[in-house]
């Protein structure tokens, strides 16, 4: 959908009035902050703006939870029995609270999006501060300067969201870093709560999205990985510009020495995304695509508008058309209705697909989705034993797939070092694949190129070349 609502200029202003106003005070009394994150990058990266907008109020980042003047809970509501988990280490902080009662306590997140949840939270913890929605990101210092100034607020709105350009971002990484290129979701795959909560998709134009690239670059950054919830349908400018163009303009900004995306939905992973990957040297040799299922019935269940004959054409055309191209995916066992012969469709799609890794879910249901309501949901017993079964394929195809860079070289971007034992620099190949290799702190943010030696269950051993 060609949708693109800005949050309105004054809107904006006021939050960066009420940053300036905290400022000196703020960073006068020397308070400090904490953010509890879960869930998806979308999440983490909503994560780096709240920190920014904590650090324009004059806050400085806590080391350890408890030593902080305020605490911040960024929910997801994605996984099973998010809420559960969240609403108890809310609780857990009672007792903080009336030891140190000028502590503020602040809860957002799209848990906060889902139908009563911020009321029940609002009613069942009085001690919390405040609590808003993901669609009002943007007020987070207003809303804070009024917690500072006693007032308990509840701001949820249900709307489809907008997009706020501007907010400050308070990266973690220091060579590597996301930006996000829309936001929402129109597909409503059955069994998946995002596009209730995170509202319908909209696309930031490309200027600013560019205009980003070029600042990070500036500012050191090498790898930069372009976040939606589905990329696939970016659609920026007016409908003007799809995301196999953004991605080439993205390719042309000096000083980006990588491009990564996620996720694509592989009902939109168009030919011309593919020709891009091949042309541009800067965008890396892998994908994530998620394919949940290799039965076509369970598919169709899902509402995924893709079969499996469809996946795997793609899945063809994208190591054809890109040199070394690894695929990771997404998979869900035991989803409503999956038979045996379903479940034996998946694990030969693993097979043929062959997958460097696969993050492997059992179903559980997701109330408001219409998967929650379908009949015939399968036995947790079955669920788990499907689980296993695909996971010690994808664990054999994993130790297959390494095998095959053992003696190869490639480039690392160093983005570590592990002192355990030896030290050992790490980072990622082009193709995703994590290496450690012997080396120290003095190459982190440095391209090396590294020759394969040996594999590790989940990574890879190499070492430098020199020169
Ligand atoms: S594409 Fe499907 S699974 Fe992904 S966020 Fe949208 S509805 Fe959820």
């Amino acid at each position: 959908m060609l949708r693109k609502t800005a949050v309105p200029d004054e809107e904006l202003e006021k939050g960066r009035q009420a940053a300036l106003r905290l400022h000196d005070d703020i960073s006068f009394r020397g308070l400090s902050y904490f953010i509890e994150s879960y869930g998806c990058q979308m999440n983490d990266h909503d994560a780096e703006k709240l920190a920014g907008m904590l650090h324009a109020c004059g806050y400085r980042r806590a080391e350890e939870k408890l030593k902080a003047d305020l605490i911040l809970f960024n929910t997801c509501c994605v996984r099973e029995h998010a809420e559960l988990r969240v609403f108890g280490n809310i609780g857990a902080l009672k007792k903080r609270k009336e030891e140190n009662p000028s502590l503020i306590v602040g809860v957002c997140g799209c848990m906060m999006q889902q139908k009563d949840v911020a009321e029940k939270l609002f009613k069942r913890f009085p001690f919390v501060d405040l609590v808003f929605g993901t669609h009002e990101l943007h007020r987070f210092p207003a809303l804070l300067e009024s917690a500072l100034n006693g007032e308990r607020t509840l701001s949820v709105t249900q709307s489809d969201g907008e997009i706020a350009e501007g907010l400050p971002v308070e990266r973690s990484g220091r060579f590597q870093t996301n930006v996000t290129i829309m936001y929402g979701c129109d597909n409503f795959c059955s069994y998946c709560i995002v596009p209730y909560v995170r509202g319908r998709e909209r696309s930031r134009d490309s200027a600013d999205i560019l205009g980003e690239i070029k600042a990070l670059a500036e500012a050191g950054f090498k790898e930069i990985t372009l976040l939606g919830q589905n990329v696939n349908s970016y659609r920026g400018d007016g409908g003007q510009t799809s995301f196999a163009r953004l991605l080439r303009m993205a390719n042309s900004v000096e000083g980006i020495e990588r491009l990564r995306f996620m996720t694509s939905h592989p009902k939109d992973l168009s030919m011309e995304l593919i020709q891009t990957m091949a042309d541009c040297k800067k965008v890396c040799n892998h994908i994530h695509l998620p394919v949940q299922s290799g039965s076509d019935r369970v598919l169709k269940r899902m509402n995924r508008g893709y079969t499996r004959e469809k996946y795997l054409s793609l899945v063809k055309a994208l190591r054809e058309s890109v040199e070394g191209m690894e695929l990771t995916t997404d998979i869900i066992v035991g989803f409503p209705g999956e038979t045996e012969e379903d479940f034996l469709d998946t694990l030969s799609l693993v097979r043929e697909a062959g997958f460097s890794a696969a993050y492997t879910f059992m179903y559980s249901p997701r109330n408001g989705t219409s998967a929650a309501r379908m009949d015939e949901q399968v036995d947790k017993a079955v669920k788990k034993g499907r689980l296993e079964r695909l996971n010690r394929l994808q664990a054999e195809l994993l130790r297959q797939n390494n095998e095959r860079y053992v003696g190869k070289s490639g480039t690392v971007l160093v983005e570590g070092c592990d002192r355990r034992t030896t030290p050992m620099a790490y980072g990622k190949l082009t193709s995703f694949k994590m290496v450690y290799f012997p080396g120290d702190e003095t190459l982190e943010g440095q391209l090396k190129r590294v020759r394969i030696t040996k594999t590790q269950s989940n990574s890879l051993l190499g070492e430098l070349i020199e020169g």
